[in-house]
């Protein structure tokens, strides 16, 4: 039979301000860019009917990234294919919580501080746990969170130096990330999370002076904006390789002042292209103050989170790198989706969502002072199983790769809805930014 080549499934496509195309695509992760005078190459080797050969480089280029497929390949079943390497049991994630206090108090948190620094007996399971793993592993990623893990420190770097040593042992690829307030970081705390393997780093911001303040204050109600850019400031004199992202959290208290933070951090921090900007609206996350938060309506986030987003890549800040990152394969995944993650609370909980944490259905097991771990099989399954393979609407979506039907299992078990990610639903708009910001 004469071999064809048609356009893979997985295609999306935008178009550029200069007239040209940019493609993605979601099971090789490819995303290319084709000028204006290429474009009408592409778009008609992309028409349904397909093309009998490979004709130009242009068509190769096309093959080589997966754009275009022979057509005797069964991409539904290359990608239940990538879902079953989601049970690789040579990697692993780790959520961990040196605490789970927190030096502040916004005023849309979900987290309800009842459980204090990570306990030493805690501290002693987990590194055993990893050195009894070790022999498996040939990928460890921890993600410290909290509460503030900075102000745990001390824990953050006992479990850090015996993961480092055992990962060196074992010859263990080991990366971290981290995610922070800020308030604690300064630039002497930051060389030293650096020398434990963590570079990436998320840090919220919400507006300049007092609308950050308002929202995002001490304990005390003391103020944090001008700390945390000094911090941030001091940061930008360590050199190296390091990705922070700066995250504001937007609803209708703070929206109208986004514009004035955009400025400030372009003007602070457009030329230090390590730091980048994500936006994500607040959402009713489950805290105390939920019912007085004036939350955007999903419209108007799903607009907002890609016009501000533009306006900063317009003005020279560069978008965060994580959403670029989130249209790899798997990439869209949650933790909590994953068969070797687990979340690890500071008094030895076991869960797989850091959000759902106080839901017996999130309170998966525990760990034990000599390593060992208690698992309810039965709730891990829960949610390591509710994705793409009951949902027949995952199963034929383009971004299905990506996200698998599973970038938050607690909103498909809360809603019965499909989980889609802000940038499968923008797709076109992401695109768009994802070339914007590389020119
Ligand atoms: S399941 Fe949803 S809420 Fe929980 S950690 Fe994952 S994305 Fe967040
Ligand atoms: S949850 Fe949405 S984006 Fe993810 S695979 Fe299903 S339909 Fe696609």
């Amino acid at each position: 039979m004469e071999n064809k080549y048609v356009p893979s499934r997985f295609n999306a496509i935008s178009h550029t301000d200069d007239n040209g195309v940019v493609l993605f695509n979601s099971y090789t992760g490819a995303i290319t860019y084709f000028s204006n005078q290429e474009k009408q190459v592409v778009i008609s080797s992309l028409k349904r009917a397909g093309t009998n050969l490979l004709e130009n480089e242009i068509q190769k280029d096309l093959h080589t990234n997966g754009f275009l497929v022979s057509s005797s390949v069964d991409e539904k079943r290359r990608a239940q294919f990538l879902h079953q390497s989601l049970h690789r049991t040579d990697i692993m994630h780790l959520v961990l919580m040196p605490t789970e206090a927190c030096n502040f108090r916004c005023t849309y948190c979900y987290e309800t501080f009842e459980r204090g620094k990570m306990k030493q007996s805690v501290i002693k399971g987990l590194k055993a746990f990893v050195q009894e793993k070790a022999a498996s592993l040939t990928g460890l990623h921890i993600s410290w969170f909290g509460g503030e893990p900075l102000t745990s420190l001390d824990a953050l770097e006992e479990l850090s130096e015996s993961f480092l040593q055992v990962a060196k042992e074992k010859e263990i690829q080991y990366t971290c990330d981290l995610v922070t307030n800020g308030y604690l970081l300064t630039k002497e705390v930051f060389e030293r999370l650096l020398s434990w393997n963590i570079t990436q780093f998320m840090i919220t911001i919400d507006g300049v002076d007092e609308v950050h303040d308002r929202r995002r204050h001490l304990t005390s109600g003391g103020k944090t904006f001008d700390t945390i850019i000094e911090n941030l400031m001091a940061i930008k004199e360590v050199s190296g390789s390091f990705d922070i992202t700066i995250r504001t959290n937007f609803d209708e208290d703070n929206l109208q002042e986004a514009a004035e933070l955009t400025t400030f951090l372009k003007d602070h921090f457009a030329d230090d292209k390590r730091f980048g900007i994500m936006y994500r609206p607040v959402g009713q996350w489950g805290g105390k103050n939920d019912d007085d938060i004036p939350v955007c309506s999903r419209t108007m986030a799903n607009q907002k989170i890609w016009e501000l987003t533009d306006e900063a890549i317009t003005q020279g800040f560069r978008m965060s790198s994580m959403i670029t990152d989130s249209l790899m394969p798997a990439a869209s995944v949650c933790y909590a989706a994953k068969p070797h993650s687990l979340v690890v609370g500071s008094d030895g909980q076991l869960y797989k969502c850091t959000l759902s944490m106080n839901e017996e259905f999130n309170k998966v097991g525990e760990i034990h002072e000599d390593g060992q771990l208690e698992l309810d099989y039965d709730k891990v399954a829960m949610w390591v199983t509710s994705g793409e393979e009951t949902d027949t609407g995952c199963q034929s979506c383009f971004y299905r790769p990506a996200c698998q039907g599973n970038h938050c299992p607690l909103y498909r078990m809360r809603t019965g809805e499909s989980p889609c990610p802000y940038e499968k639903r923008n797709i076109k708009k992401v695109l768009n930014l994802i070339w914007k910001n590389s020119i």
